[in-house]
């Protein structure tokens, strides 16, 4: 498995232990916990609210498996977490992964030759520091500044081409 694709399941699997570690709260008299959080296509209405506007939902169920859909705002509230936030960190994650997929890649391959001493694929030494850096950030999910990608892309242009 590629290492974008172990980071891609790895965030998945977060998000299940984000979700399970919410403590059950109280509506209408009623226990209930978070099980899911999606992007809705078309959007939904909030089950709580009313509000027709919910882009983002959450599936809440009780005991008797009766479950609702809950906006952003109704949704941490409920749970006097912020849900609908770390929801939104997550995606953005997600999404600048799937962006930095090829670069993920290759840079960890790169430097897992380097670490195993290969030196067909040798790293200018001054560059390994700087490189694993931006492997390192890339990884948690977050960009690169535009210093950091340059070097990246011309490097990484670089070896494509040797
Ligand atoms: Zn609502």
């Amino acid at each position: 498995m590629s290492k974008s694709d172990d980071l891609l399941l790895e965030l998945n699997r977060g998000v299940a232990v984000y979700l399970k570690r919410i403590p059950p709260f109280k509506y209408q008299n009623k226990e209930y916990r978070l099980i899911d959080n999606y992007i809705a296509t078309p959007i939904m209405r909030c089950d709580i609210c009313g509000d027709y506007l919910q882009w983002e939902i959450s599936i809440i169920e009780n005991c008797d498996g009766h479950t609702i859909r809950v906006g952003n705002a109704c949704i941490d509230r409920l749970t006097g977490q912020n849900v609908s936030e770390w929801m939104k960190n997550f995606r953005q994650k997600r999404v600048n992964i799937l962006a930095n997929r090829s670069c993920i890649n290759q840079l960890s391959i790169i430097l897992d030759a380097q670490n195993r001493k290969e030196s067909s694929l040798e790293i200018p030494k001054a560059y390994v520091k700087e490189f694993r850096a931006i492997l390192n950030q890339l990884c948690k999910g977050l960009n690169l500044t535009t210093k950091q990608r340059q070097l990246t892309d011309s490097y990484l242009t670089l070896q494509i081409r040797a």
